[in-house]
């Protein structure tokens, strides 16, 4: 791909505010930039990188492997900065997915083992998986939140919490221990229901999506109505009171005296 080497173009370009048109970045922040994955593999997609300064020794950044095995705090902290600027991007996609579909479903962050794109970047991407251009095993398998080749951002800062040297071991991420990975059969990341093609996956994907939205959207509709009724019965409570209390100050009133 012509594109290999682009996030690393996006990365350097001009601080503080990079030029890039609105139809590939999405947000930045001082030290990160998201921008939209050129073919995204569900609904909302996104990239995130550490921007690169001139200060910065760019061969560190290349990908998940470089930064982990150059310098331990370094690359914890990188990390961090990514889970940080995230959380907005993440925000702001659960907003749309409720505006566009009356609700949010969830939203994963990770790192591929192995890249197909040079410079370190965390993917932010929905759990559907419904997109046109998921078009193969690799595609699917490499978002598949199980399989293993998809290293989820929490997974990644525990790493840093064990000792050297199972941190020096998970480091390795080795293509010959990932890459058989995305070879695995293809099952269904929610019941795990084996697919046998691609077609029949992503009808799958599409009508498991479905079924989540009509349950979200009925399980809202409940509550506003519990809610409603439950609002008509503290009206219906409070005119009871009322009347008790006139009731009871009509009892106080003297009986006049015949
Ligand atoms: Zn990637
Ligand atoms: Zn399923």
């Amino acid at each position: 791909m012509a594109a290999l080497g682009v996030l690393k173009q996006y990365a350097k370009t001009s601080i503080p505010s990079p030029s890039l048109p609105s139809s590939i970045l999405f947000a930045h922040t001082e030290t990160t930039l998201t921008i939209f994955d050129a073919y995204p593999k569900a609904m909302f997609h996104f990239l995130i990188m550490p921007r690169l300064l001139a200060s910065m020794e760019t061969a560190k950044y290349h990908n998940l492997r470089t930064l982990l095995q150059w310098d331990r705090a370094k690359a914890k902290e990188t990390i961090l900065q990514l889970q940080e600027d995230a959380k907005q991007v993440v925000a702001d996609i659960e907003e749309e997915m409720v505006r566009l579909h009356g609700f949010k479903w969830k939203i994963w962050l990770g790192f591929h083992a192995v890249p197909s794109m040079d410079h370190l970047h965390m993917h932010i991407i929905s759990s559907d998986l419904c997109s046109p251009s998921l078009k193969n095993k690799k595609h699917y398998n490499s978002f598949h939140p199980k399989a293993g080749f998809f290293l989820h951002l929490d997974e990644v800062l525990e790493w840093f919490e064990g000792d050297d040297s199972y941190y020096t071991t998970m480091s390795q991420l080795s293509a010959s221990r990932y890459e058989p990975l995305l070879k695995a059969d293809l099952k269904c990341w929610k019941c795990s229901a084996s697919q046998k093609n691609i077609p029949t996956l992503k009808a799958h994907l599409q009508e498991e999506w479905n079924k989540e939205k009509r349950k979200a959207v009925s399980q809202k509709k409940r509550k506003r109505e519990e809610e409603a009724a439950s609002s008509t019965l503290d009206d219906a409570n409070a005119e009871d009171n009322r009347q008790k209390k006139r009731q009871e100050t009509l009892d106080d009133t003297p009986t006049p005296a015949v």
